[in-house]
């Protein structure tokens, strides 16, 4: 079954929208082009409510069915915000800000939903509230907890929500998803190991943080290896090891050592973040050194509730090619918080044999437009039938 047919005609304004905003750049919540762009378009559609400052940035737009019998909200969330890129992929509408890039498509995220809202506020043929959430921040500011805490779910009375991402690898055209995990919770470290420094030919003079931080290295490897189960998925990667010092006769007096823990289930996560401590500190000690950790727990593990996972493939599988069951990724995504606020499901939208995600060729491809608009107009009016 093909797109919808209104979709399919407003596919060429809509890809207006997309390499519109795609010029035009924003990072993290300094969104004032785009959620202007977005608010001056909810209203024109006619959209009952446009609130704009919601997580400071964020815009919400209500579009009330032909009738109300059941009082029910699904909420449809696309993030606006593009991340710190030099952009390389030599388009016409290329970004008109150096080093800002719309390197993820939330470019076409927020288009895709704008057209959506177009055509529900256009046909309004389902009962009770479609609520279209565009979200600041999702790249590293946790814009989507932002919307929460400023009371999103509450204050329109949402009872479940969706989301979508383009992926590069899957054909245009075609879905993926899976219930359960489908992103990992991301964690990040920042260890300092101190010792004492000196002349490089006096090693038994000095207590060597160079050779406690190796250890710390090697050891943080058998979290995975040893500690979590092996069935269970973990990722712990060291990133970035630096001394104070380039010289090569000195032995420093620190080490910092950053990374990050990606996991897939709340017992992993702390069983990770307690074994990376207690073998930091106990390997450091082992050396003479002392080690400070600052361990920081970010987005949270992004669920798909597993009812409404097979009704997102189903409406999927209703307005495009097909469905694949995809793995989980161990990215992270700030959508998470939307779904531990409410039940729902996040879905990948084909974007075909593109350039990867957050690459400076990456582009978002306009022929996924009518898929992804498709998708939310009709996970409208089949979760909220009209009466
Ligand atoms: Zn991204
Ligand atoms: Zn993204």
């Amino acid at each position: 079954m093909p797109v919808k047919n209104r979709l399919a005609e407003m596919h060429d304004q809509i890809t207006e929208w997309r390499r519109d905003l795609h010029a035009h750049p924003e990072l993290m919540y300094d969104l004032p082009r785009t959620s202007a762009f977005v608010a001056e378009k909810l209203r024109a559609f006619g959209c009952d409510e446009v609130v704009e400052g919601i997580g400071r940035s964020g815009v919400v737009g209500v579009i009330r069915g032909r009738s109300d019998n059941t009082g029910r909200a699904v909420g449809l969330r696309a993030d606006m915000d593009a991340l710190p890129v030099e952009e390389a992929s030599g388009l016409p509408y290329t970004s008109k800000t150096p080093g800002r890039m719309h390197a993820c498509g939330h470019d076409g995220h927020t288009a895709m939903l704008l057209g959506a809202a177009q055509y529900l506020a256009e046909t309004r043929n389902f009962d009770g509230s479609a609520v279209v959430i565009f979200q600041p921040a999702e790249e590293g500011g946790a814009g989507g907890k932002a919307m929460v805490d400023d009371g999103l779910m509450d204050r329109f009375g949402i009872d479940e929500v969706y989301g979508m991402h383009n992926m590069p690898g899957i054909p245009v055209g075609q879905f993926a998803i899976r219930p359960g995990p489908m992103m990992a919770a991301t964690d990040d470290f920042d260890i300092t190991i101190t010792g004492i420094g000196g002349h490089a030919a006096k090693p038994h003079k000095c207590i060597d943080p160079v050779l406690a931080a190796s250890h710390v290295v090697i050891a943080l490897q058998s979290i995975a290896a040893r500690s979590v189960d092996p069935l269970k998925q973990v990722v712990v990667s060291v990133c970035s090891f630096r001394t104070e010092s380039d010289a090569t006769n000195v032995i420093p007096q620190t080490v910092r050592l950053r990374g990050t823990v990606r996991t897939m289930e709340e017992d992993v996560r702390d069983l990770a973040e307690t074994r990376l401590k207690a073998l930091v500190e106990n390997t450091a000690a082992a050396y003479g050194a002392t080690a400070a950790i600052d361990y920081q727990r970010g987005y949270p593990v992004t669920e798909n509730d597993p009812d409404r996972a097979a009704f997102a493939a189903e409406v999927a599988r209703a307005v495009a090619g097909g469905v694949e069951d995809t793995a989980p990724l161990m990215g992270g995504e700030d959508f998470s918080y939307m779904l531990n606020a409410r039940p729902g499901a996040y879905i990948f939208l084909g974007n075909g044999d593109t350039a990867a995600v957050h690459h400076p060729a990456y582009n978002f491809d306009d022929a996924a437009i009518p898929y992804g608009c498709s998708w939310f107009a009709e996970l409208v009016e089949r979760r909220l039938p009209a009466a």
